[in-house]
């Protein structure tokens, strides 16, 4: 087995071992906010907290950070669990900080006697216009010196509802003059008159994130918190709660930063994936055109596909953009080992085979993957008319052409030779059908010497009195841009490509009435295809995962 060499987290782990923390004490955690279906950057995110998980023998807790009940929901939470199973990842227990509320309060409590923290009762736009700037010290609020008695029964009374709105914070009392922001008396609490999804109206007052986050990480000992590099900052203020609190003989969380991982042509921030679906630019959260792990499954993506690449492209302490060509890779390489090859196609033209006779079928045999031999083989029908491609054939075209021409030769996969003779066409001069002979004695696999004449192209074709119709999507990009979010003078609205779905019809062979929803094929020559979830049994509908090719390659 390859070795690989160890990114910058396991090499700050490793040193951890070295220096103290004993194998035992390593516990990781995936913390989501319920606000939104997961994508590809939080593919990211969980491969590398459960991937050291599985390198390390540690437990991995999946955490909601469920502390904002206007935009999180049970919905949410199951689809993220849903998300991370199907990646293959089992986690040790299910946490959520909503079951920290109360710890949180009495801690935050604790601060208030100590005199770390006051209730602040000017309006936010207030506190915003003090906060100075990174090169000016910020100034004190009026409130910042309340005693701890009146802070006390004002937190109590924001707790038990007696504010509107807006009317108090919490804030922790730490140096309005600190050269990070952050350090500036940062909010610990602000008053919500919301229902949370898991505590109902129990609280009325939330905490903030860099208030809750370290505390849980400390709550389950969780040893490296890892998150993405905008939090960088908040380390020193994550630091700073962890050290009003943690007794010494309980592990204490170390927080580490990794860069955000984009993926070109898409938009990974669930705020904006909110937006396309709310505005109706795709049908849901699991559109497969989306970026969304939901997305992808549905698009025909499979769990290693995208673990792959999440190990490829590995991570960075720098931003920067994947190309989406990348992601198409690795379900490419994984769907030619397991997807069975059948025969489709989707842009018919006739062909009728003169010297086949009339109402005649046969049943050839068809190998159903040539990577894996244990998928043997199925029988396909042939008769005197199919369908090929459009595309394949050319009346007259030149030595480069390896398809069908007038006076040319061709195998049908599986089946014989054959030689357009002449082609008939409609009033605009469209071929509208193509007249051919077979060699009877060429027949695949027969082991005749007419057999093995090898010919230049082999064409997939589907036999016209047996084949399914089926609606067929087709996708393009979402966004024409590479980089939609990443211009300063317009919204990535403005990048949304009008043609990303095509829906076409496609006559494919029988043996594909059997296939299921979400199973995956390579309808050969034409790229990996899965059953979508809109399939029924008078109507199946199918994905195109991907091409054979990488077509949008320079
Ligand atoms: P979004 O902007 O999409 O809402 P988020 O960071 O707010 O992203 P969370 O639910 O808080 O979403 O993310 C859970 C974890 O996944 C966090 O540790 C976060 O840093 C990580 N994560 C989110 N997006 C990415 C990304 N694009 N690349 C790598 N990790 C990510
Ligand atoms: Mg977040
Ligand atoms: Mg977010």
């Amino acid at each position: 087995e390859e070795v690989k060499s160890l990114n910058f987290i396991e090499h700050i782990i490793e040193e951890d071992l070295k220096t103290g923390y004993g194998s035992d004490q390593l516990r990781f955690r995936f913390p989501p906010e319920p606000n939104g279906y997961l994508h590809i950057g939080h593919a990211s995110s969980i491969c590398l907290n459960f991937g050291l998980g599985l390198k390390y023998n540690a437990p991995v807790n999946l955490r909601f950070d469920d502390t904002n009940p206007a935009k999180e929901e049970k919905e949410y939470v199951e689809a993220i669990k849903k998300d991370v199973a199907w990646l293959g990842y089992e986690w040790d227990t299910e946490c959520y900080a909503s079951d920290y509320f109360q710890q949180l309060y009495n801690w935050a409590v604790e601060l208030i006697k100590q005199g770390k923290a006051y209730v602040d009762s000017q309006t936010s736009e207030q506190i915003a216009s003090q906060k100075g700037t990174p090169t000016e010290p910020g100034k004190p609020s009026p409130y910042r010196d309340r005693s701890a008695e009146e802070n006390l029964k004002l937190f109590e009374g924001m707790k038990n509802g007696e504010f509107k709105e807006g009317e108090h914070v919490l804030r922790a009392k730490i140096n309005m003059a600190s050269s990070n922001m952050l350090m500036r008396d940062p909010v610990m609490y602000r008053i919500l008159h919301k229902a949370h999804h898991r505590t109902n109206t129990d609280w009325c007052i939330y905490p903030m994130y860099d208030w809750t986050h370290g505390e849980s990480d400390y709550i389950e000992q969780v040893s490296h918190s890892l998150c993405t590099l905008e939090f960088l900052p908040h380390r020193e203020l994550y630091d700073w709660f962890l050290d009003q609190l943690v007794s010494t003989d309980k592990l204490r969380p170390k927080q580490r930063e990794f860069a955000r991982r984009n993926l070109s042509h898409t938009v990974v921030s669930k705020r904006k994936l909110l937006q396309l679906v709310t505005s109706g630019v795709v049908a849901g959260w699991d559109d497969p055109r989306m970026p969304t792990i939901s997305g992808l499954r549905r698009r025909g993506y499979t769990p290693e596909s995208i673990k792959n690449f999440a190990d490829t492209i590995g991570i960075a302490k720098r931003e920067n953009v994947v190309d989406v060509s990348l992601l198409e890779f690795h379900v490419r390489e994984h769907l030619n080992k397991i997807a069975p090859r059948v025969m489709a196609v989707l842009n018919p033209l006739k062909l009728v085979i003169t010297n086949y006779e009339e109402g005649k079928e046969e049943w050839l045999d068809a190998e159903n993957n040539p990577e894996d031999e244990s998928a043997g083989f199925r029988k396909v029908p042939f008769s005197r008319e199919l369908y090929i491609e459009q595309e394949d054939f050319r009346e007259d075209a030149n030595r480069k052409f390896f398809r069908l021409k007038l006076g040319g030769e061709v195998r049908l996969k599986n089946g014989y030779i054959i030689q357009a003779n002449s082609c008939t066409k409609d009033s605009e001069g469209n071929v509208i059908e193509v007249q051919c002979t077979y060699d009877p004695k060429s027949k695949s696999g027969s082991g005749t010497e007419e057999s093995l004449r090898k010919v230049k192209g082999t064409l997939h074709w589907v036999s016209i009195p047996h084949a399914m119709t089926a609606e067929v999507r087709l996708y393009d990009r979402l966004f024409t841009d590479p980089t939609p979010d990443g211009h300063k003078d317009k919204d990535f609205m403005d990048f949304v490509n009008p043609d990303s779905l095509e829906k076409i019809t496609g006559y494919l062979e029988p043996s594909l009435k059997e296939a299921q929803v979400g199973d995956q094929f390579q309808f050969q020559r034409m790229g990996y295809f899965n059953v979508d979830k809109d399939s029924t049994k008078e109507k199946m509908v199918f994905n195109r995962t991907v091409t054979l090719r990488d077509t949008w390659a320079k």
